[in-house]
């Protein structure tokens, strides 16, 4: 319990006062969660190249060292628990290479991605015992500077590289640090203040700048989440219609250009059916604009649920009291069929218009038109609308097929 609270003392003390990060409010949803995590595995699997850079350079750092620059005291067979530092280290040098060679370079990060943190911590774990053993021998060696440089080396790199990931960092940073020291006091030497001071320091180093790190990550993560969030919230704006809240003019104009576009690959080429509310203006010249708005909603409503829910199929209000649907893969017939359907629901939904010339209830006209090879969409509309017209002029609350194009 108290060291909870120390933790947590210490930690507020460094980050406010210290580092002086900012922790502004931020509401955590699962979508931020999921953001995060991709982001976080990432970043490890994409810092495992450098940490194959720092494993091929200390290697060679330390074989050069070695068998080129201390030549007199080089002591092959004196290595602790007789085994050779230089076979163990070409060794591992060697592996490192030959995986570079074998996946060519270009490392299995689809593979790496799908692991489990825990997993890639564990393999962490592994890299800093190996790590921990060399650092033993070499300072078993009483080459106590060089084993000195090569542990901040490796310890500083590792930050760089696993920042993000406080478990994989201190899985790999832990043995790296504590096996040396505990092989080195348990079983060879008297405890030393002064070294034992020199790796609190340097973990001290290591946390404070891993919390500035990771600090900038997530203000990094959280900016892009947010410029997501208002690209979709700017995105449905700009798509849906404010009144009904279905598609607008804009997403109907995207939709019909793209099955345009693939209409070459489809059985049958795109349907509009353009559909107008009969006497709208008697409608609202005698129950008011929102009464009349409200009908616009329910019209709307009745239009989406009558439509079948197909990929490429759309309900989108074109303007005023006017709608279209747009059909995807249907032949004339079954458009015809849908017609039937959406004039059917609005009857159903008997909206009282007292005014009407035709009806005691709100009812719509439709024209339908299927796109011609080579017809531009103004051309398709064009032949709805004289097809809606018809209507009108036949009487209203029907639908009329358009003439062929031109
Ligand atoms: P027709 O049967 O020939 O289609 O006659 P109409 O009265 O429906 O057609 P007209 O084009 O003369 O009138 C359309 C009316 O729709 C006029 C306009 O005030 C009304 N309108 C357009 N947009 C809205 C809206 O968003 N809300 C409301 N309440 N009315 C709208
Ligand atoms: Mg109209
Ligand atoms: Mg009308």
């Amino acid at each position: 319990m108290y060291f909870g609270k120390i933790r947590k003392f210490l930690e507020i003390a460094i980050d406010d006062y210290v580092l002086n990060l900012s922790h502004v409010l931020f509401k955590e949803t699962d979508e931020y969660q999921t953001l995060k995590n991709a982001a976080t595995r990432s970043a490890l699997t994409s810092s495992i190249r450098w940490l194959w850079l720092v494993g091929v350079s200390c290697s060679s750092f330390i074989l050069i060292q070695r068998q080129v620059l201390n030549l007199e005291h080089f002591q092959p067979s004196s290595d602790l628990f007789g085994v050779s530092i230089d076979y163990t280290v070409g060794l591992f040098l060697g592996f490192l290479i030959a995986c570079a060679l074998a996946s060519r370079f270009s490392w299995p990060h689809q593979m790496l991605a799908k692991l489990h943190i825990k997993t890639l911590a564990f393999g962490f774990f592994l890299l800093g015992c190996y790590w921990a053993m060399i650092l033993t021998m070499i300072e078993g060696n009483e080459q106590i500077l060089f084993g000195m440089s090569l542990f901040l080396m490796l310890i500083f790199s590792s930050l760089a590289g696993l920042y993000v990931s406080t478990l994989c960092l201190y899985s790999f940073i832990v043995p790296i640090t504590v096996l040396p020291l505990l092989i080195k006091y348990l079983f060879f030497e008297p405890f030393q203040f002064f070294v034992m001071m020199g790796v609190v320091m340097t973990l001290f180093l290591v946390e404070t700048g891993r919390r500035m790190l990771k600090h900038w990550f997530i203000q990094a993560i959280r900016q892009e989440y947010t410029n997501q969030t208002y690209a979709a919230a700017l995105d449905q704006i700009a798509h849906s219609d404010p009144l009904t809240q279905i598609p607008n003019r804009r997403q109907f104009d995207d939709r019909i250009n793209k099955l345009i576009a693939l209409a070459p690959l489809a059985n049958t080429p795109p349907t509009v059916i353009l559909i107008d509310v009969d006497y709208f203006k008697k409608y609202n010249d005698r129950y008011g604009h929102l009464v009349g708005d409200e009908c616009l909603i329910r019209v709307a409503q009745a239009l989406t649920h009558a439509v079948r829910n197909a990929s490429g199929d759309l309900v989108a209000r074109y303007g005023g009291e006017e709608f279209v649907v747009v059909l995807s893969d249907v032949t004339l017939g079954v458009a015809q069929d849908v017609a039937v359907r959406i004039q059917n629901e609005i009857n159903r939904l008997a909206i009282p218009h007292a005014d009407s010339d035709i009806a005691d209830h709100v009812t719509i006209s439709q024209g339908i038109a299927q796109w011609e090879k080579d017809e531009s969409v103004e051309s398709l509309l064009t032949r709805a609308d004289k097809a809606l017209y018809l209507s009108k002029e036949q009487g209203r609350n029907r639908f009329n097929l358009a003439e062929p194009a031109p």
